[in-house]
């Protein structure tokens, strides 16, 4: 007796607006059987998945953080639900290979012999400054980017992140800070030790994309204050460079968003 083993999609969501997500991914969500669905999806992008579909919250974090569930319970899950022969999708924040541990979930797949395929998404580290009116690159300015993440592994003893080498990049590019709210000061403050010079222009932005988006943008010195005194909570990016100059000269165009598109 032969049993048909389903399918995994690890399928980027988009990082906020529900219009963002691919035109594949979006297929994807009508016809699964089974959605595991992070905490940063576009949470209306639930409401096109078949009506008898199974959706199962993973992002769920409970006041005790060992509660979370685990990215062990997850893999297996993923797993498990494939090998009852169904379509599983795997929908995650912005892009699944950006900082969303897509890859581990694509190597238990392969482990266990279950067929998988991966549907980039918009990665909020180039769509959250575009919603600010940022462009991550102008030709008169910069060459590069850098993204990054400032959350490290708690049980590592050093800083696995290279500030010099963030500080030399920063001088031919733009810096994208992801997960970095909580340990701002420190960053900048490092950023700064290295090298960088404290008057670069830079900016924050809470919840981009979505309707709540809120930006504050200051000098890189005075950047912490300011998101502290404006509230800023999770989830946030930071965008460091010439580049956020751009967004007052003109390229922010959100708030000058005609309500009523034709
Ligand atoms: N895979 C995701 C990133 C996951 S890491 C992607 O490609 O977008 C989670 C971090 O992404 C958050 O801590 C925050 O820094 C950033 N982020 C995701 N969505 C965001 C949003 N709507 N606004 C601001 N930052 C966001």
């Amino acid at each position: 007796m032969t049993s048909t083993v389903g399918k995994v999609f690890l399928v980027g969501a988009g990082p906020g607006d529900p219009g963002l997500i691919t035109v594949k991914g979006l297929d994807l969500v009508r016809r699964a059987e089974v959605i595991l669905y992070d905490r940063l999806i576009p949470h209306q992008l639930l409401s096109e998945a078949h009506p008898d579909a199974e959706l199962i919250d993973v992002g769920k974090v409970s006041q005790r953080p060992q509660q979370k569930i685990s990215q062990e319970a997850i893999n297996a899950f993923l797993v498990e639900k494939a090998l009852e022969g169904r379509l599983v999708i795997r929908l995650k924040g912005g892009d699944p290979f950006v900082f969303g541990r897509g890859a581990e979930e694509a190597l238990a797949c392969r482990a266990a012999g279950v067929p998988f395929e991966v549907v980039p998404g918009v990665t909020s580290a180039v769509a959250v400054p575009a919603y600010a009116g940022v462009p991550l690159t102008h030709r008169e300015l910069v060459t590069a980017f850098t993204v990054f993440s400032g959350h490290e592994d708690p049980r590592k003893r050093e800083s696995g992140i290279d500030y010099s080498a963030l500080a030399a990049s920063a001088r031919m590019g733009t810096l994208v800070l992801l997960m970095g709210l909580v340990n701002l000061d420190l960053i900048v403050a490092r950023l700064i030790n290295a090298g960088l010079d404290p008057e670069t222009p830079a900016a924050c932005i809470e919840q981009g994309t979505t309707p709540h988006q809120r930006v504050v943008e200051a000098s890189l010195i005075q950047l912490p204050a300011a998101v502290q005194a404006a509230g800023f909570e999770p989830p946030a990016i930071t965008v460091i460079g010439s580049v956020v100059g751009l967004r007052a000269a003109g390229v922010n165009w959100l708030s000058k968003v005609d309500q009523a598109l034709p």
